[in-house]
């Protein structure tokens, strides 16, 4: 079949094979372009990485395997393809990643299924023990709607919404390209404990309790989840809404593990990451105006990194080193050091009072953030053929 993009408010409902193959060996090129991180005496050889298949995980799952030659395993929850429907962008970056590592003899496996499921635990730590013996890193990087208890069997549902009042904020549709109001009712006292149930640490400490209990954590083994936090622009939305609250739970939930990791010389620890463009991501209302606010003045200061860039420096600078460097008061790594300087700032301030449809594509850079936003499906990337029949079960090569 011929693949387009079919896009659905902020989703877009296809995928093209032979896109996402392209864009995940784009990104394998630019780590393999960086400076390699394998002789650092702590660069991770032996990773977890829970949300392996897009975005930051996928970009961390990248770093480690091609900058530090690390074994990983990865989860994620995907919807294969059929002869008629495209796979989830996920299944197609799954395979060709592991195409990818595999081809350079770095051991690879990805278990595609409900990371917050028990099961999932059990099938990760059985494969631990049979393949690589123990992990040296997790790399915590879900971001989902909902999530089924594992011991309740309750289902919870994450939304997205300010806490106390109504919020009435500029925002774009990033389809039509025009700026409007968005008018968001304030979350319920439960819709908020579902946000935290869904996005929140509970899950994490599952996880490293469980790793723990099996005996597959390395000495000074390490965890890392990712946060954002923004500026006052999008703190009505994010950190001072339901997800702000969730991330506040990861917060709490790093120094739980810490604790529980001390008898192993390991830490958990919570990076605050830039923000980029990924299925998640888009979801947020307001954020990709911000984003789009942002980038045109990042690019234009030379300052701009995209998400393999970002996550690269991270390696880089903070998990190939003996310690993690620049924390904050909280004790949380902070990489959106870039993003949050004050001539950043200052100008991403400014035009957001002053931007509306009309001035929108000079103020901002919307279609760097719609060209990253069809990567992620696989479209807009060169040297790709979409008018190509293709077989979206990839059953013909
Ligand atoms: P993403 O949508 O690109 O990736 C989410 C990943 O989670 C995918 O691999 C998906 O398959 C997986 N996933 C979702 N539900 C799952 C489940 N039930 N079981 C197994 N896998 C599941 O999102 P992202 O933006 O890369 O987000 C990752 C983390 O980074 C989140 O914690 C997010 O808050 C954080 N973060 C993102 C940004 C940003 O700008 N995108 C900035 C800072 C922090």
């Amino acid at each position: 079949m011929i693949i387009k993009p079919r896009i659905r408010g902020f989703i877009c409902t296809t995928a093209h094979p032979a896109g996402c193959s392209a864009h995940v060996h784009q990104q394998v090129d630019t780590v393999k372009s960086m400076r390699s991180l394998y002789s650092n005496s702590s660069a991770p050889k032996r990773v977890l990485i829970l949300g392996c298949s897009g975005g930051y995980g996928l970009a961390s799952r990248i770093t480690a395997a091609f900058a530090c030659h690390a074994s990983t395993l990865g989860v994620s929850f995907e919807k294969p393809p059929t002869s008629s429907k495209t796979a989830t962008a996920g299944w197609y970056n799954n395979r060709a990643f592991a195409d990818a590592a595999i081809s350079e003899g770095l051991y690879a496996k990805t278990i595609e299924a409900d990371a917050f499921a028990d099961e999932t635990r059990d099938s990760v730590i059985e494969t631990i023990k049979a393949d690589i013996g123990s992990i040296d890193l997790l790399i915590y990087s879900l971001a989902s709607p909902v999530r089924e208890h594992p011991r309740t069997g309750n289902v919870h549902r994450s939304v997205i919404k300010p806490l106390g009042d109504t919020l009435n904020m500029k925002s774009v549709n990033v389809d039509k390209g025009e700026v409007h109001e968005i008018n968001l009712e304030a979350a319920s006292e439960e819709e908020t404990l579902n946000t935290v149930s869904v996005m929140g640490g509970e899950d994490w400490e599952f996880w490293i309790d469980a790793l723990q209990k099996a005996d597959v954590l390395s000495a000074g083994f390490r965890t890392v989840a990712f946060t954002y936090i923004g500026t006052e622009l999008t703190w009505p939305i994010y950190w001072e809404g339901t997800l702000g609250k969730a991330k506040e739970d990861l917060d709490r939930a790093s120094k739980e593990i810490s604790s529980r990791l001390d008898v192993l010389g390991g830490q958990a620890k919570v990076a605050v990451l830039k923000a980029v463009v990924t299925q998640a991501m888009s979801a947020i209302p307001v954020v990709p105006l911000y984003a789009s606010l942002l980038f045109r003045v990042m690019k234009d200061k030379g300052l701009h990194e995209d998400t393999i860039q970002h996550i690269y420096r991270m390696f880089e600078t903070q998990l190939c080193q003996d310690k993690f460097l620049r924390l904050d008061e909280q004790g949380r790594v902070r990489m959106d050091d870039l993003e949050m300087l004050d001539e950043v700032q200052d100008l991403v301030k400014q035009r957001w009072n002053l931007v509306n449809s009309e001035n929108l594509s000079e103020l901002a850079d919307l279609s760097g953030y719609r060209a990253d936003f069809l990567k992620i499906f696989g479209f807009g990337i060169d040297g790709v053929d979409y008018e190509a029949d293709v077989d979206p079960t990839l059953a013909n090569g």
